[in-house]
C-alpha cells in the first residue's frame, strides 16, 4: 500500500426521506478542521435515490466535493448496495481518513467496509485529532467502562477510518450558496445481485424516541422502585416536553424500552438539561451523560456518586418530590 496515495477526509453522509442526519452535518464540521490541519479537502460521500438536492446542503455544511451515487437501487439502506458503493469509491479516490456517524446505519456500513478493506476501524470515538509531527488520525473514545480515553491510531493502513457518536462534534453553520465539485459515480450494480430485499417498511406503533437528539431529558433509575414509580419521570418528562431516559438496570427490569438507556451501553447524550432520578451514579451510567449542559440529580443517599457529575442536586425521596416539582413546573409553564 502506498500511503501517499491516499489524500483527502472524507465523511459518509447518512440520509432519510431527503433529509441529511444530523451526525452527518456534526462531522462535516469536525472533517473541516481535520482537513486544514491535514492541508487537504473535505469531501462528503452520498449515496441514496434522488440526493443531488442534498449534495448543495452537504457543501453548504463545508464540503469542496461531494461523490453521489444517485440510483433507486439505494433508496433503502442495505449493507450490500451501501459497501460497494463505498469500496469502488475508496479504491478510485483513495481518501486519508473516513469517517461515519456511529448510528446503526453508520456502524453497520463501517464495520461492513473495514472487513473489506485492509485496514482498520475505531469504533464510537468521542474525539477526533491529528498528530503534529505524523499527521496521523488520533481518534479517542471512552474504554475499561469510561475509566480512561484510549486514543487509536491506525499508522500503516489507508484510509484511516473512525464511527464518530453523535451529538459530539459541533457542525458548522449553513453557508447558503456555497459552491463545490459534485462528483457523479456509478458501480455495475443490479438488483439480483443483493441478497437482501425490502418488501415493507413497517412503522413502530410506539413513537420512536431520538434521546441523543433531546434537549430535555428526564432519566430515572432503579431508585423509583418499580413500573409504578416509574411513571413520575414520565410525568415530568410530559410536563417539560422533555424525553425519558434510563439507568440500565430500569431497562433490565423492563420498567422501559432499550432505546431510553442512557451510558456506557446506551446512548451518549448531551441535553441541555439532564433530570438524573433515582440513578447512582455509576461510571457506566456517567460515561453516557457527563457532557450534558445542566445536571440535576435527586437521590435519597447524599453520598451517591451521581452529586460528583451533577450541578444541582437534591437529596430526600424521588416520589415525593418529582410529583411536587412537576406541578411546580405545571403551574409556571401553564
Ligand atoms: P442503583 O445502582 O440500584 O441505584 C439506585 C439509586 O437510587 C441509589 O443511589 C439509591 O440511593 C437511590 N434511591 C433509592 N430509593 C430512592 C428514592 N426513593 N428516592 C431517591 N433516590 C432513591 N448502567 C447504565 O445506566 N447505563 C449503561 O449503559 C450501563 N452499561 C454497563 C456496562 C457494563 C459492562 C456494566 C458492567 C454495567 C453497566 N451499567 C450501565 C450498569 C451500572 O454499572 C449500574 O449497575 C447501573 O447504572 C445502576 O442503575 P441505577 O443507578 O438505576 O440503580
Amino acid at each position: 500500500m502506498n500511503m501517499e496515495d491516499y489524500r483527502g477526509v472524507w465523511v459518509f453522509i447518512e440520509e432519510k426521506d431527503g433529509i441529511v442526519a444530523p451526525v452527518s452535518l456534526e462531522l462535516l464540521g469536525a472533517g473541516k478542521w481535520l482537513a486544514e490541519k491535514r492541508k487537504t479537502e473535505l469531501a462528503g460521500v452520498l449515496i441514496g435515490e434522488n440526493v443531488q438536492e442534498l449534495a448543495q446542503t452537504v457543501v453548504e455544511y463545508g464540503a469542496d466535493k461531494v461523490y453521489v451515487y444517485d440510483d433507486p437501487i439505494y433508496r433503502f439502506y442495505r449493507t450490500e448496495s451501501y459497501m460497494k458503493a463505498m469500496l469502488a469509491c475508496v479504491e478510485k479516490y483513495k481518501p486519508e481518513i473516513l469517517l461515519y456517524g456511529a448510528t446503526s446505519t453508520g456502524k453497520d456500513l463501517a464495520s461492513a467496509v473495514a472487513t473489506d478493506l485492509p485496514t482498520g476501524l475505531t469504533a464510537d470515538t468521542t474525539q477526533l485529532d491529528v498528530e503534529e509531527d505524523t499527521g496521523l488520525l488520533l481518534a479517542s473514545r471512552p474504554a475499561f467502562g469510561g475509566n480512561i480515553m484510549a486514543t487509536i491510531l491506525c499508522k500503516k493502513y489507508r484510509p484511516q477510518m473512525a464511527t464518530v457518536r453523535p451529538k459530539v462534534m459541533k457542525a458548522l453553520s449553513r453557508n447558503n450558496g456555497a459552491t463545490g465539485e459534485f462528483i457523479h459515480e456509478s458501480i455495475p450494480i443490479k438488483e439480483e445481485d443483493i441478497r437482501t430485499k425490502v418488501l415493507e417498511i413497517v412503522q413502530t406503533t410506539t413513537q420512536r424516541i431520538r434521546i441523543d437528539e433531546a434537549d430535555i431529558i428526564v432519566a430515572g433509575g432503579k431508585g423509583l422502585g418499580g413500573p409504578l414509580g416509574f411513571q413520575v419521570i414520565h410525568q415530568l418528562a410530559n410536563t417539560l416536553g422533555a424525553v425519558v431516559g434510563a439507568s440500565r438496570d430500569v431497562v433490565e427490569a423492563g420498567w422501559i424500552g432499550h432505546h431510553h438507556q442512557v451510558g456506557q451501553t446506551g446512548a451518549t447524550v448531551t441535553p441541555k438539561i439532564y433530570f438524573a432520578i433515582g440513578i447512582s451514579g455509576a461510571i457506566q451510567h456517567i460515561v453516557g451523560m457527563q457532557n450534558s449542559g445542566l445536571i440535576i440529580a435527586i437521590n435519597k443517599d447524599p453520598a451517591a456518586a451521581i452529586f460528583q457529575a451533577a450541578h444541582y442536586g437534591i437529596v430526600g425521596d424521588a416520589l415525593t418530590i418529582v410529583p411536587m416539582i412537576t406541578e411546580a413546573f405545571k403551574i409556571a409553564l401553564g
